[in-house]
């Protein structure tokens, strides 16, 4: 058993081993649900902790990149379940999660729980990843095969740091890559601890950690010339630079950023409590700070007030405060800042004359107070120009807004810079997909929207704004690679 009492430090981990930063320095993390509460210290790292994990990953990616892929499936299986063999660890680590975070225990398990999914998920493509194709002459015959890049920095941000992790590093070992991963600032223990224990089932130096302040580490890592593949997941702007950054060594990036997602509630949408407790998930699982969250909802005017009746009665009986209790359904925000992005938000909107409902229960108004809260709030038809609308309000707020027609509903959908998700609620299956293909967004959602509806083995990512290329699927798993044509005259080969 741990010692719960002792301070918490979490360290880096490099070449197979637990490490202090280069100077021991650490940086402390508060609780956003009781912020005088420290919660403990990550190591902060230097530039030669990072250049020191870079030529650790170089350095195994030779004998991990030659093991077959089955016999990496079988590490990434031992992964999963090492991650869930000691349950009082797992138990431990899902409290840290919530007192670091602040998202409810039931989020961070499952979380949890999704990250050794996607490492089953990564290891059960063996068969079709070692499947080369084959074109026969004439006029040549070709093999087209692939191998992996070498070593991929991984970037993770606060809000969902466990899934995201596993949208990228079961699929970035199971193509071959060795790993830099660098969770985000303010949500780097429970993601430290779980990535030092993926790391000890697997050969010295193929999962390496960094964590510590972006504006010191994060270009040294992105701009290394041993670094093959930089994998961010973020928002728009550190995104962009990242994709410059980059650019200098010509190194390949995916991009996984902001979302703006529209949900389209059509005259025939079931208005049931069941779809009412989907669209709420949808909108303000996390307190809002999923990047395929609801952000903007468009409901047909004939069911425009059954709709905001259904929805603010179902956030009305919400119960806000600390995550770490078992009655609370919906945690603080994680940060003052995003905090201070969202109330500027909403603020904005209610300067501007908006009808604004503030939902849910607040059991202790002096926690409120004191923490990183915001009750869901509820913009009622507001002005098409203001932030609430065109922005990502990344929080609990979401506005809500009549239209008339398909075609203005499809309109209002693309009219942003973003494109990541989007979603379409009907009964009638083939309105929803003859709506679904007009909408620019990397995935639509279907009478559902956001992570209860994502299916892990589709390629995720978005349009516009949103980013570049996807991870998750088998497509996430060989964008890891660099394809490879092995061409001879007809016959020779085959
Ligand atoms: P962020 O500020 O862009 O940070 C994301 C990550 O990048 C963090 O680990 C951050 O480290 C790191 N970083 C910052 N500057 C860097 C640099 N110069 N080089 C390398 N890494 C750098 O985003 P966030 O506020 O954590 O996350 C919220 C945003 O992410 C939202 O816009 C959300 O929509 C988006 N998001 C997108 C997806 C998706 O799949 N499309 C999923 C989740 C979130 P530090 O923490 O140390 O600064
Ligand atoms: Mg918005």
């Amino acid at each position: 058993m741990r010692n719960e009492d002792a301070l918490l430090e979490t360290e880096l981990y490099i070449d197979g081993e637990r490490r202090t930063a280069g100077n021991g320095r650490t940086y402390d993390l508060f609780n956003p649900a009781r912020p005088d509460e420290l919660v403990g210290k990550a190591a902060k790292a230097t530039i030669e902790d990072v250049n020191a994990a870079v030529k650790s990953a170089h350095t195994a990616f030779p004998a991990w990149s030659r093991l077959s892929y089955a016999e990496r499936a079988d590490y990434l299986n031992k992964v999963a379940d090492y991650l869930v063999a000691d349950q009082d660890d797992v138990e431990y680590r899902s409290i840290l999660f919530t007192r670091e975070h602040g998202k409810i225990r039931q989020e961070t398990l499952l979380e949890m729980t999704r990250l050794g999914d996607r490492f089953r998920l990564s290891a059960s493509y063996a068969d079709r990843l070692a499947t080369d194709e084959k074109i026969s002459g004439p006029p040549l015959d070709t093999i087209i095969t692939r191998q992996p890049r070498g070593v991929a920095a991984l970037i993770v941000p606060w809000n969902w740091p466990l899934s995201i992790l596993g949208a990228k590093l079961p699929q970035a070992l199971m193509s071959g890559n060795t790993v830099v991963v660098k969770p985000a600032e303010n949500s780097a223990m429970a993601p430290a601890l779980t990535i030092q224990k993926i790391a000890e089932v697997l050969p010295r130096g193929v999962v390496n950690l960094v964590t510590g302040s972006s504006s010191e580490i994060g270009d040294p890592l992105t701009t290394h010339p041993l670094v093959r593949y930089v994998n961010f997941t973020g928002s728009v702007d550190v995104g962009k630079h990242v994709m410059k950054m980059a650019a200098d060594n010509l190194t390949p990036v995916t991009l996984e950023l902001g979302g703006n997602d529209a949900a389209i509630i059509l005259e025939d949408a079931e208005l049931s409590p069941e779809a009412f407790t989907k669209m709420y998930l949808g909108a303000f699982m996390s307190s809002g700070q999923i990047c395929m969250a609801i952000k903007r909802m468009y409901v047909h005017r004939s069911i425009y007030d059954d709709v905001v009746d259904g929805f603010t009665a179902i956030c009305e009986q919400q119960v806000i405060g600390d995550g770490l209790l078992p009655e609370t359904t919906m945690g603080p925000v994680n940060n003052a800042k995003q905090l201070k992005v969202v109330t500027d938000i909403i603020d904005q909107a209610r300067a501007a004359g908006s009808d604004i409902k503030e939902c849910g229960q607040v059991p202790d108004e002096d926690l409120y107070a004191k923490g990183y809260f915001q009750r869901p709030a509820l913009i009622y038809n507001p002005d098409q120009s203001l932030d609430i609308v065109r922005e990502e309000q990344f929080g609990p707020a979401l506005p809500i807004m009549p239209f008339d027609t398909e075609e203005e509903a499809i309109a209002l959908a693309n009219d942003s810079n973003f494109g990541l998700c989007s979603s379409v609620w009907t009964q009638d299956p083939d309105r929803a997909v003859r709506l679904a293909r007009r909408i620019e967004a990397g995935c639509t959602f279907l009478n559902n929207h956001g992570p209860a509806s994502q299916d892990a083995r589709a390629p995720f990512g978005g349009f516009k704004d949103s980013g570049i290329s996807r991870n998750l699927g088998y497509e996430g798993i060989i964008q890891f690679q660099e394809y490879q044509s092995i061409s001879s005259a007809p016959g020779y080969l085959f």
